[in-house]
């Protein structure tokens, strides 16, 4: 069966990141995988050639897609344009019409790279925890919001948290089937002590939890005390489920514990059609599109392929190509390679073409 994939490659380092993602597609092709890829222009790409940031096309595209591969979008050079043509109005638009509720950010610490985090070594070293954060509701979202002035001449700002019982349970679901492909255990951040929506997350979760995944040890953990324990001792957590406002906090502050942005890919999932067993899905590494080192051939190409290996595993359940892809990476990073960003004394720097050749050359020795 064939798998059609649409390519949104995007602005600045987007393109220098998903032409090395093209290039392992070609190879899993040529191992006989069948992979069928369109492409499209996307944020500010996209709005130089239509005057808008994704074309109603595009959205065809993506709504007809079995995986969207996004590379990153924004810049200086479209600083000025108005508020709703903005590049990364583009992202935004996707992740609604898709339904995109669910984000998965894994934060795995390379062995090799267990210098170049923050923390110790010995406290991140084997690390590899998901964050699986709510991305369509809570206060991102919530009404009434807005800016008010008061009678007395005084501003007024209101956010609304809110969360259904249906939001809760759909993200919840997802974390208990993660975690039974991974070590079994749920934390869920909230908080319950001082927030109606946290305590209608707790209630619903452990509902999820008692009638459908028993099996899988779930604890409930205060969002703030969340933050501390994962530089604590992050390896105490497998997958934490959490919403959408907290989950941007402490998936930024888990992603730091592994060095850097450019190793750190990411998945955002629809619900799964009943009939069709079809997952809407978009896949993307977490940086930017990096304006300062655009055009200079030294982006990082690892986030964006390890994005693919999460494409492979969730979208087409192609679990051992998805080991194999993650196996070539490890590898060359125990063999020294590094991009500029992870540069350490003692190790080779590569390009970012070089490294995806590199990328190409383990999956074949490992392959073999
Ligand atoms: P950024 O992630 O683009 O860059 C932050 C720093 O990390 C920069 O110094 C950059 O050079 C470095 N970096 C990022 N990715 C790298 C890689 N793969 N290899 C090596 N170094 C890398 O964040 P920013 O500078 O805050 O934002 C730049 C632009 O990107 C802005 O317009 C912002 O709105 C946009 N942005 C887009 C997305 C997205 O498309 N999902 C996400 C974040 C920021």
């Amino acid at each position: 069966m064939a798998f059609r994939l649409l390519l949104l490659p995007g602005d600045g380092i987007g393109p220098e990141v998903i032409a090395e993602v093209e290039r392992i597609i070609a190879w899993f092709n040529a191992e006989g995988a069948r992979f069928e890829i369109e492409r499209d222009f996307v944020g500010g790409a996209a709005f130089d050639v239509h005057g808008t940031p994704v074309t109603e096309a595009a959205m065809k595209k993506a709504l007809e897609a079995d995986a969207v591969l996004f590379g990153a979008v924004g810049g200086p050079k479209w600083a000025g344009v108005p508020y709703d043509m903005r590049p990364e109005a583009a992202l935004l638009r996707l992740r609604k019409d898709l339904g995109l509720f669910a984000n998965l950010r894994p934060a795995i610490c390379f062995d090799a790279l267990k210098d170049s985090s923050a923390l110790k070594p010995e406290v991140v070293s084997g690390l590899d925890i998901m964050i699986v954060r709510e991305l369509t509701g809570g206060v991102y979202f919530g009404e009434p919001r807005g800016i008010t002035t008061l009678a007395d001449g005084e501003r007024r700002a209101v956010d609304t948290q809110v969360y259904t019982t249906g939001e809760i349970r759909r993200i919840a679901r997802v974390a208990f089937e993660l975690a039974r492909k991974r070590r079994n255990k749920v934390a869920s951040a909230e908080k319950h002590n001082v927030m109606h929506s946290g305590l209608l997350w707790k209630e619903e979760v452990t509902h999820v939890h008692a009638t459908e995944f028993k099996d899988v040890e779930l604890t409930h953990i205060l969002a703030d005390n969340c933050a501390m324990q994962l530089v604590r001792n992050p390896k105490q957590f497998d997958v934490i489920v959490t919403d959408n406002l907290f989950g941007d906090v402490l998936s930024d502050e888990a992603a730091m514990l592994t060095g850097s942005i450019g190793m750190l890919p990411s998945a955002s999932l629809g619900n799964r059609d009943a009939k069709t067993g079809k997952q809407r899905a978009l896949y993307e590494p977490i940086h930017g599109s990096a304006p300062d080192i655009a055009g200079k051939g030294v982006a990082n190409p690892l986030a964006a392929i390890l994005s693919f290996a999460m494409c492979l595993r969730y979208s087409f359940a192609m679990a051992q190509e998805a080991d194999l892809l993650e196996r070539a990476i490890a590898q060359i990073l125990d063999d020294g390679y590094r991009t500029r960003d992870v540069m350490q004394a003692g190790r080779s720097e590569l390009g970012t073409a070089a490294m995806g050749a590199k990328v190409l050359g383990a999956l074949d020795k490992l392959h073999a």
